[in-house]
């Protein structure tokens, strides 16, 4: 079979992600970069001076100028967790490395947490992941590797129409508003 440097691009293992993101502490690090690049920054006022303060383990930003605190999760994905970041974080990495997909259930089993959690995570995760590509649009050759979209599967067997599917999975997600409690009753 002929060699496709695609499908031998360099990944991240999961050895590789525990020694940059296994600890709770480099989880915070890592959002730090994440959202301010440059140190922090008032979201009020716009003044870099500040003091740290630690809430339920986590840093708490209190700006010297005008005495806003803000939380190092709030307006971002992880707004009013209680989970651990490295949670958060393996989750992340199990969804995005699983190339078939992952279900809630699965999740649950890798992370160790209740299935309501797992659901919830999976459709934070899953909801950012499509509007973060929706800022993206194919251009130019575009190759697609094999890939499984769960329901959609069927449409394998059918004329393929990947701006139909991809579309569709986009609306889907969007207008998901389901509840953990009305999935498990599904389930
Ligand atoms: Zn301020």
């Amino acid at each position: 079979m002929a060699y496709n440097p695609i499908q031998f691009q360099h990944g991240m293992s999961l050895p590789e992600f525990l020694q940059s993101f296994g600890t709770e502490p480099k989880c915070c690090e890592a959002v730090m970069r994440a959202r301010w690049p440059a140190g922090f920054v008032c979201p009020r006022c716009g003044s870099s001076a500040h003091c740290v303060l630690l809430s339920q383990g986590r840093p708490l930003f209190q700006c010297r100028a005008c005495r806003r605190q803000t939380s190092l999760t709030a307006g971002t994905l992880f707004g009013s967790t209680k989970l651990p970041l490295s949670t958060w974080f393996l989750a992340i990495y199990f969804i995005s490395q699983a190339k078939t997909g992952m279900s809630a259930l699965e999740l649950k089993r890798h992370i160790g947490v209740s299935y309501p959690t797992a659901w919830l995570l999976h459709h934070k995760i899953m909801t950012a992941m499509v509007a973060q590509e929706r800022q993206h649009r194919l251009d130019g050759v575009v190759q697609v590797d094999d890939s499984y979209l769960g329901a959609f599967a069927y449409r394998f067997n059918r004329r393929f129409d990947l701006a139909d599917l991809v579309c569709r999975l986009v609306v889907d997600v969007s207008r998901c508003r389901a509840t953990p409690e009305r999935a498990i009753r599904q389930a």
